[in-house]
């Protein structure tokens, strides 16, 4: 579940607000987006891999974390942490430099790859 967003990171671009498939965000003129339905939330970590600036963080959780420790959280590196692993650079959404887990349709039979083989698609670039 998102657990917070930094305000002294955020921008106020509010690229999160449309990405959230929960509508989770609503825009504040001004502000910080405000966490309008946070119960919402499925856990998709969509607004944390879109923010431009590492300042949303998403607790692994379901459910509310109780002892979260903020700063601890922001000390540590780990807003972002998650964009850093799916190998997105900041600020880049799509730039996926070091994902290659779209190769994996490549060698499933009957797959994407195998319906590329037969179409000709594969092999060409
Ligand atoms: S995408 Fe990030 S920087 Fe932009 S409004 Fe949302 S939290 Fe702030
Ligand atoms: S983790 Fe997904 S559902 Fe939750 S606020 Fe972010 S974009 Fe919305």
């Amino acid at each position: 579940m998102i657990e917070f967003i930094d305000a002294e990171a955020c921008t106020q671009c509010d690229r999160c607000v449309p990405i959230c498939p929960d509508l989770v965000f609503d825009a504040v003129p001004g502000g910080i987006p405000a966490l309008a339905r946070r119960e919402d939330c499925q856990t998709c970590y969509l607004c944390e891999l879109y923010c431009p600036v590492d300042a949303i963080y998403v607790s692994p959780r379901r459910e509310p974390e109780t002892q979260l420790d903020r700063q601890h959280i922001i000390d540590t590196g780990l807003l972002g942490s998650y964009r850093r692993a799916m190998g997105w650079k900041p600020g880049k959404p799509g730039s996926m430099d070091s994902d290659l887990s779209y190769r994996m349709h490549e060698d499933f039979p009957g797959g994407l790859g195998d319906t590329w083989k037969r179409s000709g698609v594969a092999g060409k670039s």
